[in-house]
């Protein structure tokens, strides 16, 4: 059995709007122009990385069909979807907060959807081992009626709706590693209590009003959602740590039928949009954390969807060490930054005083 590697060149076509980093250009206050941080750049050098090293020789390399209208419309009410399709078949603009799309947006962010879809069919059918989705532009943030942070609709609620609709599976855990917070994955399920959500994300980054410790869930959804705010210079101890304490043994005791990992890559030492010290290790030891929890729980059935990342130099490396682990292979791409990152993790006392916060929480759920 293999690692399943689903991408598609369309969804770098992707085109945001004219932004200087997270400040839209116009108005009273005029930044020079400088593009969106979430452009195609970081998730091309990805796969063009695999590429190079040979990776992606070893990995079941794969496009996938759009998500079809019945896909989207399981999470997403029909004046949003209409209203994004027809703003799309002009000449793009944007809907919402932060998110941008150019003309054929929509059809881009339904194949973006489609990635993360076939990726969790394929796992979920015993085609593959497991899968790593490449989708752009992201969907952690997009909320039912609204886009929200470069993210145009929510991939990963898609695809488990359309898994549960097709009989697939019942039960779903999504652990959401990005730096900020899954709030729109949050909101599909709130008041859900089959599919569990966990966000390890900086506190009070992105958003800056969501993701706090005690929103736990809603109705019979109660209990079904667990936020794990970190704080800022939160490292490579403080990552595993966070797993180990609070996420892992929660999803562990929810049983889920396959685990599904918002992979964003801006939680690293190197991000625009983050302000934290995982390393490309850090990465590589939470997703063999995931993966022998997968393989004692649910027979090793995982699913990594693309969400963030924005240093087009680093994340490569990160999402190289995350597939080097997913499939098993030897093929290396050192990482050139390593050591450096190595030097700026937090002194020992403040991964202990961490360490001592996260005991607080896991005893809070106990
Ligand atoms: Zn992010």
């Amino acid at each position: 059995m293999t690692t399943g590697f689903f991408w598609d060149e369309k969804c770098f076509w992707h085109a945001g709007g004219n932004y200087a980093g997270m400040l839209p250009v116009g108005g009273l206050v005029q930044p020079l122009p400088g593009g969106l941080p979430e452009n195609p750049e970081s998730k091309r050098r990805l796969k063009n990385l695999i590429d190079v090293t040979g990776l992606a020789k070893e990995l079941l390399m794969s496009g996938a069909t759009a998500a079809t209208m019945d896909d989207l419309r399981r999470v997403h009410p029909e004046r949003y979807l209409s209203a994004f399709k027809t703003l799309s078949d002009d000449q793009g603009g944007e809907i919402g907060l932060r998110a941008p799309f150019g003309p054929g947006g929509f059809e881009i962010a339904a194949l973006s959807a489609g990635l993360a879809k076939a990726a969790l069919f394929a796992v979920l059918c015993g085609e593959l081992s497991n899968a790593y989705a490449l989708s752009r532009p992201p969907g952690h943030h997009c909320l039912p009626d609204r886009p929200n942070g470069f993210c145009l609709l929510n991939n990963i609620g898609i695809a488990i709706e359309a898994a549960r609709a097709a009989g697939l599976a019942g039960r779903f855990a999504v652990l959401d590693w990005d730096v900020h917070h899954g709030n729109g994955t949050e909101a599909v399920f709130y008041d859900r209590a089959d599919v569990l959500t966990v966000s390890l994300h900086q506190d009070r980054n992105y958003p800056m009003d969501t993701g706090a410790f005690t929103d736990r869930g809603a109705d019979v959804g109660q209990g079904f959602n667990l936020n794990i705010p970190l704080p800022p210079g939160t490292g490579h101890h403080g990552y595993l740590s966070a797993m180990n304490r609070v996420a892992l043994p929660a999803i562990r005791a929810f049983r889920p039928d396959v685990l599904i990992v918002a992979c964003g890559f801006d939680a690293s030492a190197n991000d625009p949009l983050g302000r934290m010290l995982a390393t490309s290790e850090t990465f590589g030891a939470m997703t063999q954390q995931v993966m022998d929890l997968t393989a004692d729980v649910c027979n090793g059935r995982l699913v990594m969807v693309h969400e963030g990342g924005y240093s087009e130099v680093y994340v490569p490396f990160c999402g190289h060490r995350v597939l080097e682990v997913m499939s098993g292979s030897d093929v290396h791409a050192p990482d050139p930054m390593a050591a450096t990152f190595d030097l700026r993790q937090p002194d020992v006392r403040l991964d202990t005083f961490l360490d001592g916060i996260l005991d607080d929480m896991a005893n809070a759920l106990a």
